[in-house]
């Protein structure tokens, strides 16, 4: 039996970037290598499979974001970005403790606002053309903010750490909307609603530059949470699972197990089922089986890997990628700051090798991918990839797999 995939921090030091080829230094350089990297034929080395070798998988982390006023969880010296303090909630603890869990839902019932405001950026957009012009496929994403299926719905996008759109319930795995949870937080904690009324009228949420909502009292973190020293999280309240709370279930072992309430409706530590946790995949929490396999489909279907916006610091990123490596795909990783164990997937290539064999650029995707896109349009490369009708086709049934597979 496969062991569970756990999804962990990785706190190790990151190697410095090593750009490859060694003229991908400047903006020009990088969207040139890039083009190569995209446009080459398939590596000689690649192993059979199943898919088209000259099709590309996006791997995509938090560095993505950041241009939507999302903060890394890492900065560029591989150190937590936001805050160095801040350490984020472990599955076991969210499990175990319900004064964890109000600490946790304070902090998300206050960041939610800012995150459902914030929106898909340059580099989503340009992925989705990429998607268009035919050479990407899939994309793989650490990220739950689901800005790549907003940008891209039609570029099927495997979400490997789930999602904070939906909660589930920990007892009858039945989902909820974030939405129609955040509304019930409200209800449930009036002066923390105020709080929250404060903050968006003093316009800590309205900017997306993260110093200056820093400077206006405000963190907020990739999973969505907002860090407010002192603040008294004991106060906070969160509801049940409606549907736990309406048929409480007999649990496994035969017991009927019990959903108790405070007068408004607040779950309540006596309670032994129906505690809803959000749809993502915390740390120290294994991955779906059904989504690690998924992920690894879509590896062993594409002809290379780009990795974009992440140090690979959780082990379920970087086996991917090392994944691609052992299948002979060309990686090519445009990320600010060292990502780990990078050395290893360039280490076997030529110097004289241009981007056809592997890519390394350090800097941010904005500055980089739209120009990409234009590139690849002017030089007119996209109507040969569109016009193979065996792409559509495979387009089609991988999206059906990447769906299936998540639903
Ligand atoms: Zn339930």
């Amino acid at each position: 039996m496969q062991r569970p995939l756990m999804r962990i921090p990785y706190t190790g030091p990151l190697p410095p970037p090593n750009t490859i080829p060694r003229n991908a230094n400047t903006i020009t350089g990088a969207i040139a290598a890039l083009s190569t990297f995209l446009t080459a034929p398939p590596s000689p080395f690649l192993q059979d499979g199943f898919g088209d070798p000259t099709s590309t998988v996006i791997l995509s982390g938090a560095g993505i974001s950041v241009a939507s006023g999302l903060a890394d969880y890492r900065g560029t010296k591989g150190t937590y970005r936001v805050n160095k303090t801040y350490r984020p909630i472990y599955y076991h603890e969210f499990l175990a403790n319900h004064e964890a869990r109000k600490r946790y839902w304070a902090r998300s019932f206050l960041g939610w606002t800012n995150l459902h405001k914030a929106k898909p950026n340059v580099t989503h957009y340009a992925i989705k053309t990429l998607g268009q012009m035919g050479f990407v496929r899939n994309v793989i994403t650490q990220n739950v903010d689901s800005f790549h299926s907003i940008a891209h719905p039609d570029l099927p996008t495997l979400e490997l750490h789930g999602f904070l759109r939906a909660l589930i319930c920990v007892t009858c795995h039945r989902e909820l909307a974030r939405d129609d949870f955040q509304e019930s937080l409200a209800r449930l904690n009036p002066v923390w609603a105020a709080f929250l009324t404060d903050a968006v009228a003093s316009g800590a949420l309205d900017t997306e530059n993260p110093d200056e909502r820093r400077a206006r009292g405000m963190k907020t973190n990739p999973d969505g949470d907002v860090d407010l020293p002192g603040a008294p999280y004991h106060t906070f309240r969160y509801p049940p699972c409606p549907h736990c709370l309406a048929n409480p279930p007999i649990s496994g072992d035969g017991v009927q197990s019990k959903v108790d309430i405070d007068h408004e409706g607040a779950w309540k530590s006596t309670s032994t089922a129906g505690i809803l946790k959000p749809s993502v995949v915390m740390f120290g929490e294994s991955i779906a089986p059904r989504v690690k396999e998924a992920a690894e489909h879509v590896i062993d279907g594409s002809g290379r890997l780009l990795i974009l916006g992440t140090s690979l610091a959780t082990y379920s990123a970087w086996r991917l990628a090392r994944r691609a490596k052992e299948r002979g795909m060309p990686i090519g990783i445009l990320n600010l700051g060292g990502v780990r164990g990078e050395d290893a997937f360039f280490q076997d290539l030529l110097v004289s090798q241009q981007g056809e064999s592997g890519v390394r650029i350090d800097m941010g995707t904005d500055k980089i991918l739209p120009d990409l896109v234009d590139q690849l349009k002017r030089n007119g490369v996209s109507d040969q990839h569109r016009s193979d009708p065996s792409h559509a086709e495979e387009r089609s049934i991988n999206s059906r797999i990447s769906k299936d597979m998540l639903s």
